[in-house]
């Protein structure tokens, strides 16, 4: 690594180092596990808290074909930045910008037929035809129209389409359980998909050009038949595994979250720590103060729980974690104000890594990586 690691050189009290070629390499194992099957690098929620414009340029280089974002103001946000590949936005409430997203090339989901309306209105006033992928409710029980209804959004995204508004450009759906090895739903979702793309065939929406895609990064992976023509991998561009009881697959995490120690300072035994003092200390010892919280994404959930590396030792979090800092107690170690502690990484350096963070915690990596806040900067390597 060669981060800035000392005081001098680095310039705020916290920050989340994101290792671009890191991303890269994950497109590039992604893209090869796609076996010819197009890549979608999802970047919502700012690239899983990793910085949405420069992980998407990465993720392009790494070899993804396309984009995919939840909002359409994500995708207009890479639009804004000069990103020119193919985006796709997917989760559409009434009332977005769907002009602008036409005007910009954007290409809509839509589940339900007054979304196609929508969109066709907007693309009517963008003066060109919208591209839309239309969403099969296989079984997830989130977006996407039910097989019931499915008939009449292909029927009213046909007759739009003949009418020059809008262009059905692909079929699409979402798997529930992917990431459980073995579960006997994604095959139901799979056949379901079949069923639903069959029913567009025969009414004249599916064929060349119309892409078929429903694998998330559990899928890209661990599920040949479901990669059709596209896939969507998320979590497993930024290096973590979607599946963590099957290994980490060759992918590395591209985020490293650090700060410095803002004060450190002996204490004697029996010193009540935070609020609660849910930490006392059994001896006399050194007390680091970490300056990164709950408002930085650092569960509350961690306190007397989440590990650190500090001073080269894994040191448990000591108390409660507070809004904007935390304390360690690193026994007798030679801690002092700005040295660098890692709360998570790659693991190449025996600092924890966001799997064991969420495992620590009951949650997923998604939840770690995307909670990281707003306060604290993303800084490329
Ligand atoms: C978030 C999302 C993905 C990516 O999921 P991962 O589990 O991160 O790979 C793919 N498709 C849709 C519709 C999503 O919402």
């Amino acid at each position: 690594m060669s981060f800035p690691t000392t005081p001098a050189e680095v310039t705020t009290p916290a920050e989340a180092r994101v290792d671009l070629s890191a991303i890269r390499e994950n497109a590039a194992l992604l893209r090869e596990r796609a076996a010819g099957a197009l890549l979608m690098a999802t970047v919502k929620a700012d690239g899983y808290g990793h910085g949405m414009v420069p992980v998407a340029r990465a993720a392009l280089e790494g070899g993804a074909d396309r984009l995919g974002t939840a909002y359409v103001r994500e995708a207009l946000t890479l639009r804004a930045a000069g990103v020119t590949a193919p985006v796709l936005a997917w989760l559409i409430p009434p009332g977005e910008p769907l002009e602008e997203a036409v005007a910009k090339d954007v290409e809509l989901a839509a589940g339900a037929p007054w979304l196609v309306d929508e969109i066709a209105a907007a693309a009517g006033r963008a003066g060109r035809p919208a591209r839309v992928h239309l969403k099969i409710d296989t079984g997830n029980g989130r977006g996407g129209a039910t097989a019931a209804d499915w008939p009449a959004l292909l029927e009213r995204a046909l007759a739009l389409q003949a009418a020059g508004t809008v262009e059905i450009a692909g079929l699409w759906s979402h798997l529930a359980c992917a990431d459980i090895p073995g579960h006997p739903s994604v095959e139901v979702q799979l056949d379901a998909f079949d069923e639903a793309v069959g029913v567009a065939e025969k009414m004249g929406a599916a064929g060349p050009g119309v892409l078929r895609h429903i694998a998330n990064s559990a899928a890209t992976l661990t599920v040949p038949r479901a990669r059709y023509d596209m896939v969507r991998p998320g979590i497993a561009l930024y290096g973590l595994s979607p599946v963590p009881q099957l290994g980490d697959f060759g992918l590395r995490p591209a985020m490293t979250l650090v700060a410095r120690v803002a004060l450190a300072k002996r204490v004697p035994a029996g010193s009540g720590v935070s609020y609660g003092h849910l930490y006392v200390t059994d001896c006399e010892t050194t007390l680091a103060l970490v300056p990164l919280g709950y408002a930085d994404g650092i569960p509350r959930h961690a306190t007397n729980q989440a590990e650190v590396l500090a001073g080269g030792r894994r040191r448990r979090i000591a108390g409660r974690v507070c809004m904007d800092q935390f304390v360690i107690d690193v026994g007798d170690d030679p801690l002092t104000e700005g040295d660098e502690v890692i709360l998570f990484g790659e693991g190449s350096h025996n600092e924890p890594t966001a799997q064991e963070w969420a495992d620590s915690l009951g949650t997923i990596t998604y939840e770690i990586v995307t909670g990281i806040g707003s306060r604290v900067p993303r800084v490329y390597r």
